[in-house]
């Protein structure tokens, strides 16, 4: 089947991150630095060509932006400043967007005013939501047991509903990456007991980020994997513990020293990333696209305001911590109904799925001794 070049494809990109494409004329430095280029995936020197060409399907079937963990190493070692690794970043933001069915992501990405305007409206509607039940059936003195403005029993429910349509948009877009990635693709075909044997490395390259502990440098895979495994915490004790979390003013020592380890762990790493990203002390903090620091500033806010809330009910400022409580799920909700399947937070799902994809399709190719040649330099080819 002819493939059709999309002549505004850089232009595209731009929107989502890239910059300096053009200037790439191909030496293959970057692909020969980057640690985790290999016999199958060459990258970020192949994905570079897609986008010059303008080959839209080409990139979209592409697994490699997933398999780059923007360690900055290519940036630095490219002769012509053409910013691989930003390139690179900008290509899974721009993919973020083509898994999603919705048009959501996309618009998001191109658009920070539309990501605000969102994360307001929803945010507003949340605060309104929560203080007319509040008034409507509880007494804004009283924070948990009976009588409470917020019971811990009516929010529970409503984060297993949120976690329900979370799961089902995600899982859509998942499936979608799949098809674009893997199940489209005659060329490559999966045995059905692949899947299954390797489906392993789904989680766990999701609980230890494995792949990222192998760049260079450690620290960031180190930032990451702290704030991911903080999150997760916070989100398992809120799932699964909501009850004890919100009693009080007693501590209960079981459950909220998890708490406090996840919110020291959020806090010091979303303030480490900011400071980072305002001081560009790291490659891959060189650049911020919009949607970087909303996604962190939301955290932060998220997280402050929950560390608020619990003081100021051990503290028996009942009335402050209603109000400090609706504060923090007007952060909540946007954070969880638009970043998680529409922005930043949706690589915590793709990026391990685009593990398991890529090692299903290296073993085929592998065995098929399907695998391309790795680029030569410059200087090899002269
Ligand atoms: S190092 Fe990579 S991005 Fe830079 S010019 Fe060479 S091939 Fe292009
Ligand atoms: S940023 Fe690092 S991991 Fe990503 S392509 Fe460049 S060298 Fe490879």
């Amino acid at each position: 089947m002819a493939i059709r070049a999309n002549p505004h494809l850089i232009d595209e990109l731009e929107k989502y991150g890239a910059q300096d494409v053009v200037k790439c004329y191909h030496c293959g430095n970057c692909s020969a630095t980057c640690p985790f280029s290999g016999e199958v995936f060459v990258f970020p020197r192949k994905s570079m060509r897609y986008l010059q060409l303008g080959l839209s399907s080409r990139l979209q079937g592409n697994l490699e932006p997933w398999l780059c963990y923007y360690c900055g190493e290519c940036s630095e070692e490219c002769p012509r400043g053409a910013e691989p690794g930003e390139t690179m970043m900008s290509m899974r933001r721009w993919l973020t967007a083509r898994y999603d069915f919705t048009g959501i992501s996309g618009l998001f990405y191109r658009s920070a005013k539309a990501e605000l305007l969102a994360i307001a409206l929803v945010a507003i509607l949340t605060g309104l939501g929560l203080t007319l039940f509040g008034l409507a059936q509880g007494n804004i003195n009283v924070y948990d047991g009976p009588g409470a403005f917020l019971p811990a029993e009516n929010i529970h429910i409503f984060d297993w509903i949120m976690a329900g349509v979370l799961v089902v948009l995600l899982g859509i877009n998942c499936v979608r990456m799949w098809w674009y990635t893997v199940g489209s693709d005659k060329e490559v075909r999966i045995p059905p007991g692949d899947y299954l044997k390797q489906f392993f490395l789904v989680p766990w390259h999701f609980f230890t980020q494995r792949r990222y502990s192998q760049c260079d440098r450690k620290q960031p895979w180190a930032v990451h994997l702290v704030l991911m495994l903080s999150y997760l915490t916070m989100l398992i004790l809120i799932m699964f513990f909501l009850h004890r979390v919100q009693h009080g003013p007693d501590i209960d020592w079981k459950v909220h020293a998890f708490g406090y380890v996840a919110a020291v762990g959020l806090v010091g790493t979303t303030i480490f990333a900011l400071a980072g990203r305002v001081r560009k002390t790291w490659t891959h903090y060189k650049h911020s696209h919009e949607t970087d620091w909303i996604f962190l500033v939301l955290l932060l806010v998220v997280s402050l305001t929950g560390i608020a809330q619990h003081v100021l009910h051990r503290g028996g400022w009942e009335v402050a911590a209603n109000i400090v409580y609706i504060a923090h799920m007007m952060g909540v909700v946007p954070m969880l109904v638009l970043e998680v399947p529409f922005s930043k937070w949706s690589h915590m799902a793709y990026r391990p799925l685009a593990m398991y994809f890529s090692t299903l399709r290296e073993k085929v190719l592998l065995a098929e001794e399907k695998t391309e040649p790795r680029p030569q330099s410059a200087a090899q080819t002269a």
